[in-house]
């Protein structure tokens, strides 16, 4: 059978003095990390990091902060992946730091004790971003994934691709394409997917894994997410919210509210989604979605938030009415001044 070509590229200078600053001998102790409550890119990024690493000698801790999804379990060697905890800065001789999928080091929240000011710094994102924290910084937005950076990062040091490595860049992609959905999913992103699973990756438990393994919990949570739904801006925006009296039960954890978004961004006529879950008394965790053109993450920005054009997430405070209204003010102007540009 013909093989798949390789992702062709012309020799990239920035890759090449990554590369050799990995290469190097003597410094040897990494922190790999990602952003708080790392997702499916992240955590596959940070592993496909850590083997590279090693395979150089290098001397290698994963760690993160905050919520990590039972349903990445399934990720090979999962269990080297710490959770920060305090008192951890005084374990780990860091010389040297990757963080993949993290856009300002604002992000890293708690990680970012463990690295000391005179730590060198590889950042590889793909995230916009204009915050160039590393001395090495290896970004491109055009990519799918932090995934698909880190699969560069392997050809260009010939680490061979094995069933591994393949779950881990396969998982990246498909994670952060949507399930090969979004308009991310390029040539590039296929062609690199289809490589991993002729390296053994089985696209099959990792679509089960990654998407369709819900607890009872987490159906009973969507039904009450659904039972919330509302439409505004004549159905251009849709909304679904959880305050704390339904959130604050033992039984639900942030696991079973993963991909909610989805259901309200699928609703026909929708260019923008919010779900809004009120974590904490007054403290309240939002995700956009848009489905067009909308550029959530500029929304999410004002309130202090980030991401990419068409997911984003922020952090608000105040009563769940507050938030909302604040939020589909700004949806308004902005979709209000895009109709003047298109008219
Ligand atoms: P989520 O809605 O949590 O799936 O996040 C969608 C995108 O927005 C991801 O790229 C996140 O990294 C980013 N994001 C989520 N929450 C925040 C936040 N509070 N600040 C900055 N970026 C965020
Ligand atoms: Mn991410
Ligand atoms: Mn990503």
């Amino acid at each position: 059978m013909a093989s798949l070509d390789p992702v062709a590229r012309p020799i990239d200078p920035e890759l090449h003095a990554i590369t050799a600053w990995l290469q190097r001998p003597g410094s040897n102790h990494f922190l790999v990390t990602s952003h708080v409550n790392p997702d499916g890119d992240g955590l596959a990024s940070m592993l496909a990091c850590g083997r590279i690493l090693r395979r150089l000698g290098k001397q290698v801790w994963l760690v993160t902060d905050g919520f990590r999804s039972p349903r990445y379990d399934y990720l090979p060697q999962i269990d080297t992946v710490v959770s920060y905890r305090e008192g951890l800065e005084a374990e780990l001789p860091v010389a040297n730091v990757i963080t993949v999928d993290v856009p300002t080091l604002s992000r890293l929240e708690r990680v970012a004790r463990l690295i000391p000011r005179d730590a060198a710094i590889l950042k590889i994102d793909h995230h916009p971003s204009d915050d160039h924290f590393g001395q090495f910084n290896y970004g491109d937005t055009a990519a799918s994934s932090t995934a698909e950076l880190v699969y560069r990062l392997c050809v260009d040091l010939d680490v061979p691709f094995d069933a591994a490595l393949g779950t881990w860049l396969y998982t990246g992609i498909a994670f952060d394409t949507g399930r090969f959905r979004f308009s991310s999913t390029t040539p590039d992103a296929l062609i690199i997917a289809g490589e991993m699973v002729r390296a053994g990756a089985n696209p099959q438990l990792i679509a089960e894994q990654l998407f369709y393994e819900y607890r009872p919990t987490t159906l009973s949570l969507l039904a009450s997410t659904l039972q919330s739904l509302e439409r505004v801006l004549d159905g251009r925006v849709s909304i679904l919210s959880l305050d704390h009296a339904v959130l604050g039960q033992a039984r639900y954890g942030d696991e079973d509210m993963d991909g909610f978004v989805d259901y309200a961004v699928s609703l026909q006529g929708v260019e923008v989604a919010l779900f809004l879950r009120e974590h904490e008394p007054g403290h309240i965790r939002v995700s956009l979605r848009a489905k067009h053109d909308f550029d959530v993450r500029a929304v999410a920005e004002l309130f202090g938030g980030g991401g990419h054009r068409k997911a984003a997430g922020v952090r608000m405070t105040g009563t769940l009415a507050e938030a909302k209204a604040r939020l589909v003010n700004e949806i308004q102007r902005h979709l209000e001044s895009s109709n003047e540009r298109s008219a």
